[in-house]
């Protein structure tokens, strides 16, 4: 066991494809658990997001002209860690054991005896053929599947591929890697070989990511379609006669946001579900995040006074009870808060709240201040309540007004701290010419924020020629002062009100 630990463990782990949820629950675990992630040129680098924040990522990628990181130089960089006794995850494309060079690593660490584990990963070939709609096999047609490169290691004498077989071979898909630069020779080959060149095909570029596009035509057609379309790789070529069910199958690239470029301005550190959502509905993310978050620490005895001075705490975002949580971590004094009675803006801060076992008394049944204002009124005397509303510093809506006005005292406990973020004139210039297609604001104050790091001029003339979707009303309002034209706002007021109000808008548009 000892020496085990002072060996360190290596994980070689299958990322997939592309697409981050590809990932397996196991991969994710190890993920989670290292130290150093040594990560190739085709993994998804929102899949890094998944590991622990202190963890050290390293690009070890190989670029397809040039031999960045010889495969020694990785041996040797994956030995160096786990000699330090570090939890290592080499983080391959696809699957490590399908022309991944997987093996040969492993086979490194058998030799320098450090223990190691394997986990699959989906490779591109299933990847391709799931997203792209060409099953591999199919019971009346295809009974046999052949996995093969076009692009074998250039110091052997002779290429060990055996075409003339393959030619001859019915009833059969044949998926073939690395075969971007050399197509028109290995379609060639295997026409002369004997293969029919009628035979149905597909090539797949960029499978189970944003940019996937599949091309279908007989074999003899494929050079010219790579060339007329400029494919590049990451591509496979799939021969099979059920290449024809991609015209039926190929669900991913007909959801109605796929490949859309969004332009999000969430802080990051929120963002993981809107990512989560948008990548699912295969849109290409550009995080421009226009601030970030960072909690006030509030002294103990304040926390503690609370239950004396205040009747309610009002939460009016999730970020406060996560920040306010944050700051009650005394374990053996902690408050419970029992004499104070809980309010919620929405149904999400109030799930919020149930994480912590907090017991909540109040949320509106709509998520906007009106309703907060109108039925919080209606139902407890606030001529005598004292209330507390925790909070980040920016926030101040009506809701502040109208408690201000109506209660016996009203306070305010600013929990976290809003950090404009303050992005390079490279950086602004680069989203300016990302040519998106839609951005989306989730709250009037990453409006106020994005006119202020962009320029008021500039910002107004990008909003202008792209969609801008909104969360809801406060936040339209926001981007109709400042001079957008047109603003879509969900009604739902939720990540997945603006996700489904983005379907709809581009449903209605492909009509
Ligand atoms: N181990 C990987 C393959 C590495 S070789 C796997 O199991 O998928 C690299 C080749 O994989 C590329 O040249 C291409 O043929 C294929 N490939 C990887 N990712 C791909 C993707 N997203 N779309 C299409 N082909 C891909």
């Amino acid at each position: 066991m000892q020496e085990k630990q002072s060996k360190g463990f290596v994980y070689i782990v299958g990322a997939g494809p592309g697409d981050p949820y590809l990932l397996t629950l196991k991969g994710l675990k190890a993920l989670r658990k290292a130290d150093v992630i040594l990560y190739d040129r085709l993994v998804n680098i929102h899949m890094l997001d998944f590991a622990n924040e202190n963890c050290e990522k390293i690009f070890v990628g190989k670029e397809p002209t040039k031999n960045r990181f010889p495969q020694e130089e990785i041996n040797k960089l994956i030995l160096k860690y786990a000699l330090e006794g570090k939890t290592v995850v080499r983080l391959k494309g696809g699957d490590p054991y399908v022309f991944g060079r997987g093996s040969e690593e492993a086979l490194f660490l058998f030799e320098h005896k450090i223990p190691f584990e394997v986990i699959p990963g989906v490779t591109a070939g299933l990847g391709a053929s799931a997203y792209a709609g060409i099953p591999l096999t199919h019971r009346s047609t295809v009974t046999q599947v052949l996995f093969l490169t076009a692009h074998e290691d250039p110091t052997k004498p002779e290429s060990q591929l055996e075409l003339q077989a393959i030619a001859k071979m019915r009833n059969t898909t044949v998926v073939i890697y690395m075969g971007a630069s050399n197509l028109g020779s290995i379609v060639d080959e295997l026409i002369k070989s004997g293969m029919n060149p009628n035979s149905i095909s597909a090539i797949v570029e960029n499978a189970t990511t944003p940019k996937q596009k599949t091309f279908t035509g007989k074999l003899k057609e494929l050079p010219k379609i790579a060339r007329k379309n400029n494919l590049k790789p990451p591509l496979v070529t799939i021969i099979s006669p059920c290449a024809v069910f991609s015209k039926n199958l190929n669900w991913f690239e007909n959801k109605p946001l796929f490949g859309k470029k969004i332009v999000t301005t969430r802080a990051i550190d929120q963002s993981r579900k809107l990512f989560a959502m948008l990548t699912e509905e295969g849109c290409e993310i550009v995080p421009f995040p226009v601030f970030s978050t960072k909690m006030i620490e509030i002294e103990p005895p304040v926390i503690y006074d609370i239950e004396q001075k205040f009747d309610w705490m009002i939460f009016t975002s999730s970020n406060g009870v996560r920040y306010f949580m944050a700051n009650v971590k005394d374990e053996i004094f902690k408050p419970n808060f029992q004499k104070v009675k809980i309010a919620a803006i929405g149904e999400k801060t109030a799930e919020e709240l149930a994480k912590y076992n907090f017991y909540v008394n109040f949320v509106p049944s709509a998520y906007n201040s009106d309703a907060f204002i109108e039925e919080f009124r209606k139902l407890y005397n606030l001529k005598k309540a004292r209330v507390l509303r925790i909070k980040g510093t920016f926030e101040n809506d009506p809701i502040s007004d109208f408690l201000k006005r109506e209660c016996r005292i009203y306070s305010t406990l600013d929990v976290y701290e809003i950090i404009k973020e303050n992005p390079s004139k490279e950086e602004i210039n680069e989203l300016l010419n990302s040519n998106p297609d839609a951005i989306i604001f989730t709250a009037s104050i990453t409006v106020k924020y994005f006119f202020e790091i962009v320029g008021e001029r500039k910002a107004k003339s990008f909003l202008n020629k792209i969609k801008v979707f909104s969360i809801g009303p406060m936040t339209q309002n926001a981007l109709l002062k400042k001079g957008v034209k047109k603003v879509y706002s969900s009604y739902l007021h939720t990540l997945e009100g603006v996700i489904e109000l983005m379907k709809e808008v581009y449903e209605k548009e492909e009509k």
